[in-house]
């Protein structure tokens, strides 16, 4: 099958389920190849792939064989490149223009017109990091130098690089601000070396105003990029450029980093992304809700479904992003509104993940503090009821709350046999059911330790 054909059936497929239909599913489906009978896709997410397969599966093979296609079964495969047209892309008017200027020879890679100033928002975690960019997308005197920004993954690093160089683009327009990632300036300098264009690459490196290098972490252990990098940092600092960084974690704990650009990245401001809290992940999503109110005009969501999505999904804006996109694509499809079932059915993969994982020390923690006990007297060797008695408690629930089996959690409990913590298991369940002491005192830890 060749992409013309693909693109034929793309068409009968439009008519036949409609464009609301074709542009959330279909539209993303990029074909690769077909042989023995598969037909191969790239899809941007698993859930669509999954999706398409279950709702769109048998009328796809019938458009495929009716155009004379011989396949028997498709198969969907997540790709790796970032899909060109997202959800809710609804790109600022300001800095869509400003990208058409002719950017002549400059290294760097593309912005998204998503990540800007306005659609970031601040709250306790992120309101250094916030202002630091601001600050230096201001574009006055260079006052630190570099900026070096770090924190988790999806907690919006790269959102704000993104926002200092589509904001200076705007204010200085001659400024020469690049922005790259730490890996495309490895990949530029290893193109470098191999055309013996040395010259050309320092010179073109060394003629910016704004040096913009994200995931800077991935340079450590590769040792001659981490030199050129260490040089074309040095000479732009010495001529007074400002320079900016990006990490998931502070200069001092990349591994495999040498000791003098750790010192270096030191120099001047380092700040970090805090992960979210609750108010901060409630406010992204009331932002993300209102973009989608334009795409899905008439689509309602239920009071409390936010709230909980801020309660329950992880610290990773990324997440909490990617379950939103889900979940208007989802009830715009069944024409639903978004209520607090819906969202619990059809996120029930992500809500799983981003469960909270409680560990078998926080645990025993926990309830040495519930009982007045020291934490060496859950794990030694007194056998007095006041102790043996909130040890098997916090066997109890280290069965229930993580997934270790019992010869772990006994190893924890000062290496002791599967066999006693079996017992504890059997004993509390027993008290549970005579001693609402116990129970309530179960109770109380489960919801402090899940909390
Ligand atoms: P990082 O580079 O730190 O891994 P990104 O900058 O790529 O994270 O952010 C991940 C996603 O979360 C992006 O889509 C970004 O727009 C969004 N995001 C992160 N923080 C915020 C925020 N404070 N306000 C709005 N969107 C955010
Ligand atoms: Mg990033």
């Amino acid at each position: 099958m060749t992409e013309e054909t693909w693109g034929r059936i793309c068409a009968d497929l439009e008519k036949t389920i409609g464009k609301n239909n074709f542009v959330t599913w279909i539209a993303p489906l990029e074909f690769r190849a077909l042989q023995d009978g598969v037909a191969r896709f790239g899809v941007p997410t698993s859930f669509v792939g999954d999706w398409v397969n279950r709702n769109f599966g048998d009328r796809i093979l019938d458009h495929l064989t009716r155009n004379g296609v011989s396949v028997d079964r498709l198969e969907f495969a997540v790709s790796s490149a970032r899909p060109v047209a997202r959800a809710a892309a609804s790109a600022p008017a300001a800095p869509a223009q400003t990208q058409v200027r002719a950017e002549g020879d400059l290294p760097g890679a593309p912005l998204d017109a998503r990540f800007t100033f306005d659609t970031f928002v601040t709250g306790k975690p992120n309101e250094l990091a916030q202002a630091a960019a601001r600050r230096v997308a201001e574009g006055g005197p260079v006052t630190f130098n570099p900026l070096f920004l770090y924190g988790g993954v999806g907690l919006g690093k790269t959102h704000l690089m993104h926002a200092i160089a589509w904001e200076l683009r705007e204010r200085a327009p001659e400024l020469r601000v690049v922005y790259l990632s730490a890996e495309q300036f490895m990949y530029r300098f290893v193109q470098a070396l191999r055309e013996r264009d040395m010259m050309g690459f320092k010179s073109l490196f060394r003629s910016v105003d704004v040096l913009m290098v994200d995931d800077v972490q991935f340079i450590a252990g590769k040792d001659s990029t981490q030199d050129e990098f260490f040089h074309t940092f040095n000479a732009l600092v010495d001529q007074n450029k400002q320079i900016i960084i990006s990490a998931d974690r502070a200069p001092g704990e990349i591994k495999d980093l040498e000791d003098r650009i750790k010192s270096r990245l030191q120099c001047g401001l380092v700040v970090d992304l805090h992960p979210t809290d609750y108010e901060l992940r409630l406010g992204i999503l009331q932002q993300k809700v209102e973009l989608y109110r334009q795409q899905y005009p008439g689509l309602a969501i239920a009071g409390g479904v936010l709230e909980f999505l801020a309660h329950r999904i992880s610290t990773n804006v990324r997440v909490l992003e990617g379950a939103l996109t889900r979940l208007f694509a989802f009830a715009s499809l069944v024409g639903k509104e978004i209520t607090l079932e819906l969202a619990q059915d059809c996120l029930a993969d992500i809500l799983r993940a981003s469960d909270r994982k409680v560990t078998v020390e926080e645990i025993q923690r926990q309830v040495s503090e519930h009982y007045n006990m020291r934490m060496s007297d859950m794990i030694g060797p007194k056998r007095h009821r006041v102790l043996a008695r909130p040890r098997q408690i916090a066997m109890y629930l280290s069965k229930q709350l993580t997934s270790r089996s019992l010869p772990e959690i006994g190893r924890r409990f000062g290496g002791r046999d599967h066999t006693t913590v079996m017992h504890a298991v059997k004993r509390i369940d027993e008290l549970r059911a005579s001693d609402p002491q116990i129970n309530e005192d179960l109770e109380l830890l489960r919801r402090m330790l899940e909390g």
